[in-house]
């Protein structure tokens, strides 16, 4: 059986720590490989790596930085094919969706290949007598980032891109459910010039974690995952003195106006609502159609959508969505719908058992479809991350709108119509990070940044866009006089009183 271990100072190193962990694939339930599970030493030399190589790599000239991206976005479209394989195998996301993970983390590696523009800094010129003023964004040194096993792409690279790009060493402890496309990127961009210790990968748990969180050498922490380890990594790192954004779950609505064009809101609902099997954390997962008559007749174009959804392993290239990623996973989505139906819903499509001839073991949910969901229920209040969409019917559009501002999470929202005032209304009046008007999964493009709001995020700056440059950098003000030798008595009034 394969062994994963870790990728420290440029090469592979086998763990040490005698803990690992089994991945599986999950169209058939096999376990296909064992990742090691870092113990505090083995993440301590990654850390000793990542401190010998980063000085150097700080002075090295923006430029520079820059062409190490340039060639490792040509060698991931080069390797398009088999980094998606790699990654379909271990996730059970189609090939088509994984390189749709890839691709949205080399468009952050493309936008960090500005850096020698994104990192200029501000400089006034006679902020007084003499006096010229500066500012210098310099790294924070060593950064770490912690992803899902959601993207184990496009996650990685949102982190690690930006962070190297600005002059840190970085060290990425990836979801232990699919870690081979983290360590075959990290040979990637050694591939590309990057020198060794400036990207290392240590797969782990929660331990591994902890001692990211607890190494004094480690001055910024991304993470994405689920809101309670968010909240959790965001409390820790902050407590041990380091930068934090935490990224959590999410609950994501798209309001369906009475104006909207249904079949383009059925279509929006279907890609957004059972894409990647529901395991995205910008999914819709709530569809709230505006109206008796649009629920009604929403719900007829939906239900024989979700029917004949066709489900596969990654291996069939016309399946709409794969297998979850493990077995509880699988028991905990078969478990809320469950719940949701002893809550009352009404299971309008039930793909409960759901089953694949030859593929028996694998974590499939069949497609799921509720109808009559109110916000008291667990399956509304709850992210279920699975193929699961929930529709909520409210009267009028103030209802409507009351429901994402009052749920817990923030992450993403959407509104179909074709009212330009309501569409208006609703960006201005929402209280949630990313909004989308006639767009179902409004990620932000890398040249913008990403992140939610309430409980979908922890800390206050975003992910990729301008936000990334300001989060793995640290702002130096300068004030500095010359000539220097100007002549004048010690002064005991603030300078700017003259
Ligand atoms: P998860 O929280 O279980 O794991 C995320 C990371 O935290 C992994 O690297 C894992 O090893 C680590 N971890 C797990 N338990 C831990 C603990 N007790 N202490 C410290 N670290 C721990 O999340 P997941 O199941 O891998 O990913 C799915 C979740 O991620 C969903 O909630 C989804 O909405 C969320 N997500 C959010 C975004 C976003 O940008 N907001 C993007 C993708 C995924």
């Amino acid at each position: 059986m394969t062994e994963i271990g870790h990728f420290i100072d440029g090469k592979h190193v086998a763990g040490t720590s005698g803990r690992t962990s089994p991945v599986y694939n999950p169209a058939t339930g096999e376990i296909q490989a064992s990742v090691s599970l870092a113990s505090d030493a083995e993440l301590a030399a990654a850390v000793a790596s990542a401190k010998a190589a980063q000085p150097k790599w700080a002075a090295t000239n923006p430029q520079r930085r820059a062409r190490v991206f340039i060639n490792f976005v040509n060698l991931l479209n080069a390797h398009m094919d088999e980094l998606a394989t790699l990654l379909s195998k271990e996730h059970g996301k189609t090939i088509e969706d994984a390189k749709g993970d890839i691709v949205r983390g080399l468009e952050v590696c493309e936008f960090v290949i500005g850096i020698p523009h994104l990192s200029k800094s501000e400089f006034t010129e006679g902020a007084g007598p003499n006096i010229d003023m500066y500012s210098l964004r310099q790294p924070v040194g060593i950064g770490a980032g912690i992803t899902p096993f959601n993207f184990p792409a496009m996650i990685p690279m949102w982190m690690f891109a930006p962070a190297i790009a600005c002059g840190n060493a970085f060290i990425l402890k990836p979801s232990e459910r699919d870690p081979s496309v983290p360590i075959r990127l990290a040979e990637l961009m050694i591939e590309a010039g990057l020198p060794a210790g400036i990207l290392n990968v240590v797969n782990g748990d929660k331990s591994a974690v902890d001692a990211i969180l607890t190494h004094p050498d480690i001055s910024a922490v991304s993470f994405v995952g689920s809101t309670p380890i968010a909240r959790y990594v965001y409390g820790t790192a902050a407590m041990n003195g380091k930068r934090a954004q935490c990224f959590g779950g999410a609950k994501n609505h798209m309001i369906i106006m009475p104006d909207a064009d249904l079949d383009q809101a059925a279509n929006a609902l279907m890609g957004a609502g059972y894409g990647s099997a529901g395991e995205r954390c910008m999914a819709i997962s709530v569809a709230v159609p505006v109206g008796e008559e649009t629920a009604n007749r929403l719900i007829e174009k939906l239900v024989p959508m979700v029917e004949s959804l066709r489900i596969g392993p990654y291996t069939d290239d016309k399946a709409d969505m794969g297998p979850l990623v493990t077995k509880e996973a699988q028991t905990r989505v078969r478990g809320l719908i469950d719940k949701g139906v002893e809550e009352g819903a009404k299971l309008v499509v039930d793909g409960r058992d759901f089953k694949l001839q030859g593929y028996e073991n694998g974590y499939f949910v069949g497609g799921c479809l509720f109808d009559h969901v109110t916000p008291e229920m667990d399956i509304y209040k709850t992210e279920i991350f699975g193929p699961v969409l929930s529709v909520v019917r409210a009267k009028n559009y103030e209802e409507a709108l009351d429901l994402p501002m009052k749920h817990e999470y923030g992450n993403g929202v959407a509104i179909f119509t074709r009212d330009g005032d309501a569409a208006r209304d609703f960006a201005s009046r929402i209280n949630i990070g990313m909004v989308g008007v006639n767009v179902p999964i409004p990620v932000p493009l890398a040249y913008h940044s990403f992140g939610g709001w309430k409980a979908s995020s922890f800390g206050d700056l975003n992910q990729h866009g301008t936000d990334s440059i300001r989060f793995w950098t640290r702002t130096k003000t300068v004030t500095a006089r010359w000539p220097s030798g100007i002549k004048s008595g010690a002064e005991f009034v603030m300078p700017t009183m003259r």
